[in-house]
């Protein structure tokens, strides 16, 4: 199966690529729903309850705090390595990601060449005028006052640039996403339960505009039925030997 996937990229001009938590995992960045996963640790934190409650904000900092100690001991793998590499060869142009970890980035991809579709974990922002922040500054904040960090300009609340639930998605990173879908003449998809929407709706537009579609995942997923090839196993494994 793996070599019906090294033909269809040796054939393709242009591809199109999603990445879910599942790329991360071979890192040590545990996924949603594998057993293990952040689903089976923690009770999800939604948009309204971060905006309303202190103790919800408090929560959510300390959960980011958690994820920038283990993120900054993380490295990309070889199923990163073999993306970025496909972004270097011109093949691939853009890389729609449902990761918040920045290992695409740390692989070699250019910010420019990724859309990130739930945000990004190493920073934040106010939610009043937008000023930007690096979680490690809201580190200090909150050890020294005990509180959620605050703007220093305008007092509004700040806010990991993570897209929580319950939270508007932005729109340009799925544009863009959705635009590179349906220019590409093969989707593959890699590492996601493809069950969050709209990010999975990505491998169904390139469908429809008459890509071919791979899927790859260690278990089955929602999409299965409507991919040209489905390759089963670990990720790092299938995605070296191509
Ligand atoms: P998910 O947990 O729902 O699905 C991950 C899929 O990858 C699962 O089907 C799992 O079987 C598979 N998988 C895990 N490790 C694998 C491996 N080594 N080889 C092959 N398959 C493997 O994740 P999702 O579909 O991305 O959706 C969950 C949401 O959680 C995302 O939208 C994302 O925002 C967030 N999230 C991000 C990270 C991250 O940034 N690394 C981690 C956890 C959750
Ligand atoms: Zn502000």
């Amino acid at each position: 199966m793996s070599q019906e996937l090294a033909r269809l990229v040796e054939e393709a001009s242009t591809i199109g690529i999603l990445t879910g938590a599942g790329i991360s995992t071979e890192s040590g960045v545990p996924d949603f729903r594998s057993p293990g996963g952040i689903w089976s640790q923690f009770r999800i934190i939604e948009y309204d309850e971060f905006v309303s409650s202190e103790d919800a904000r408090l929560e959510d900092w300390r959960r980011r705090f958690h994820m920038q100690d283990q993120l900054g001991e993380v490295q990309p793998n070889r199923g990163h390595a073999w993306i970025a590499a496909r972004v270097a060869d011109g093949k691939a142009k853009l890389i729609a990601t449902q990761n918040i970890d920045g290992l695409h980035q740390h692989a070699g991809v250019p910010d420019t060449a990724i859309a990130e579709l739930h945000g990004n974990a190493s920073f934040a922002r106010c939610m009043d005028c937008g000023l930007r922040y690096e979680i490690a500054e809201c580190r200090v904040m909150l050890e020294s006052s005990g509180k959620a960090p605050i703007c220093r300009v305008c007092s509004g609340i700040i806010k990991s640039a993570v897209v929580m639930f319950g939270e508007a998605m932005p729109l340009k990173p799925m544009e863009r996403a959705s635009e590179a879908a349906r220019n590409s003449d093969l989707y593959i998809a890699i590492g996601s339960s493809l069950v969050v929407h709209p990010a999975a709706s990505l491998p169904l537009i390139a469908k429809k505009a008459k890509a071919r579609l791979v899927i790859v995942n260690r278990e089955p997923t929602e999409l299965d039925r409507f991919a040209d090839l489905v390759v089963h196993g670990e990720i790092g494994g299938i995605l070296k030997d191509l």
